[in-house]
C-alpha cells in the first residue's frame, strides 16, 4: 500500500512539473514577434523549411547548402529575415551543419531538449520561433568555445554590401 502511495506521489509531482514547464512554454511563445498559424507558414515556407523550422526536423548532414559555404556577408532567419550570424563567426567544423561559434546577440532563444534520448540545447529564432538547431560546447577553444550547428535550410545567406 505504501508502495502505491509513493507512486501516486511521483506520478502527481510529475504532472505537476509538466503542468508548470507547459505553461512557461505558453508564456515564451506570446513573446515571440512573428506569430502565424501553421497553415501561413506552410503557404510561406518551402515543404523542407516547414519540416525543419516549424517542426523542429533536421536536414541530411552534409547536405545543406551552406555545409562549405564561407563568402563575406550575413544569415538570416529564412522564415522571418532576422540577422543570427556574421559570417566571421563561421567555421568550418567537419560535423556536417553549418557551424558558428557566436550569435548577433538577441537574436535567438535557447531551449532545453531532452528528445531522441539526448540533452542539448535548441536554438529558436528570436523573433519568430523558427527552429535552427543546436549549441554544443565542442566549438573552437580559441574563440568563444561553442558550436552553434544550424540547418542550412533554416537560415539565408546575405552577401555583404547587400
Ligand atoms: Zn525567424
Amino acid at each position: 500500500m505504501k508502495k502505491i502511495i509513493l507512486l501516486l506521489v511521483i506520478a502527481g509531482t510529475f504532472y505537476a512539473c509538466q503542468g508548470q514547464q507547459n505553461k512557461e512554454v505558453a508564456k515564451k511563445q506570446k513573446a515571440i514577434a512573428i506569430n502565424k498559424t501553421d497553415e501561413q507558414w506552410r503557404s510561406e515556407l518551402t515543404a523542407e523549411q516547414f519540416r525543419v523550422l516549424r517542426e523542429k526536423g533536421t536536414e541530411a548532414p552534409f547536405s545543406g547548402e551552406y555545409n562549405d559555404h564561407f563568402e563575406n556577408g550575413k544569415y538570416v532567419c529564412a522564415a522571418c529575415g532576422n540577422i543570427l550570424f556574421g559570417s566571421d563567426s563561421k567555421f568550418k567544423s567537419d560535423c556536417g551543419w553549418p557551424s558558428f561559434d557566436k550569435v548577433i546577440p538577441g537574436s535567438v532563444d535557447y531551449h532545453h531538449d531532452n528528445s531522441y534520448g539526448m540533452t542539448r540545447t535548441e536554438v529558436t529564432c528570436a523573433k519568430c520561433g523558427g527552429h535552427l538547431g543546436h549549441v554544443f560546447d565542442d566549438g573552437p577553444k580559441e574563440t568563444t568555445g561553442q558550436r552553434f550547428c544550424t540547418n542550412s535550410v533554416s537560415v539565408k545567406f546575405i552577401p555583404a554590401g547587400k
